[in-house]
């Protein structure tokens, strides 16, 4: 059967990968995120069961403009749209650019999911589940992006307890340094990634497919019985014991 998978943020890098990961399988595929062009480009690229709506899910509004767009039904809700604000903010200044900064980066990485799940919760059927992609900086220490990822990890054990006696799963996947993105825009010189490689267990950068594959996985028939889980892809930078 096929199902209905929203994936925010997936016009570019890993959100497009999980995307074509859900559309290889043969369902029906809902991808957002604010640059409508990107979007069209993304789903004339990807093909096949993919319809794409502009939506800045940091917003109320447009976040329930989008649900009414929605199927009655949906089966698999991935909540990646985010990214670190911080690298397109002017150097901090006073307290106010301190508590801008604080805020995008919040409602970038926490609120838009938040936003986004309370909406489409209604929508969300047995056998469904959510799955949060978070990042290996809500471990690091990382200032207000790895604060907002944090926050997303712990959030997504309430979800879990909310969602889990409708048998709809919950859980976060936490990258570490995925590489062929937009996230780092111009920021990857050699020397850069080469520091972020040699952290790995294995020896490379991590791919859009090593998250999206994972996330495949969560929303399948094999992971029913895990939930309010944080799985790291990060090559084995943070080892769990
Ligand atoms: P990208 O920048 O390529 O993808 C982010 C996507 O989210 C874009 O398509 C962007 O589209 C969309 N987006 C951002 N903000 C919003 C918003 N408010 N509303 C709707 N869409 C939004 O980077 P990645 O693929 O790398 O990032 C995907 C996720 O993975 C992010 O949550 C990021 O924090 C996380 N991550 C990435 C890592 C990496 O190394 N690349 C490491 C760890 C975590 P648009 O700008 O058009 O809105």
């Amino acid at each position: 059967m096929a199902r209905t998978v929203v994936v925010t943020g997936g016009g570019t890098g890993i959100g497009k990968a999980v995307a074509q990961a859900f559309l290889a399988d043969g369902d029906n595929v809902v991808i957002t995120g604010r640059r409508e062009e990107v979007l069209r480009r993304a789903a004339q690229e990807l093909g096949g069961a993919v319809s794409a709506h502009a939506c800045d899910h940091t917003d109320p509004e447009q976040v329930e403009a989008l649900r009414d767009k929605l199927p009655d039904v949906v089966h698999v809700l991935v909540n990646n749209a985010g990214g670190n604000r911080d690298f397109d903010a002017a150097p901090p200044g006073d307290l106010r650019a301190v508590a801008e900064r604080w805020r995008a980066n919040m409602d970038a990485n926490l609120l838009g999911a938040v936003l986004t799940t309370a909406a489409l919760d209604k929508l969300l059927v047995s056998g469904g589940a959510v799955v949060n992609i978070s990042s290996f900086a809500a471990d690091r220490g990382a200032g207000s992006y790895g604060a907002a990822k944090a926050a997303m990890n712990t959030w997504n054990i309430f979800v879990a307890r909310q969602l889990g006696g409708r048998q709809v799963t919950a859980n976060v996947v936490a990258p570490g340094y995925i590489d062929a993105t937009e996230f780092f825009r111009d920021r990857r010189s050699g020397e850069f990634h080469a520091e972020r490689v040699a952290e790995t267990m294995v020896g490379r950068a991590g791919r859009p497919e090593d998250v999206a594959e994972t996330v495949r996985f969560l929303a399948s028939s094999a992971a029913r019985h895990i939930t309010g889980q944080v799985l790291r892809v990060d090559g084995g930078v943070i080892p769990t014991r």
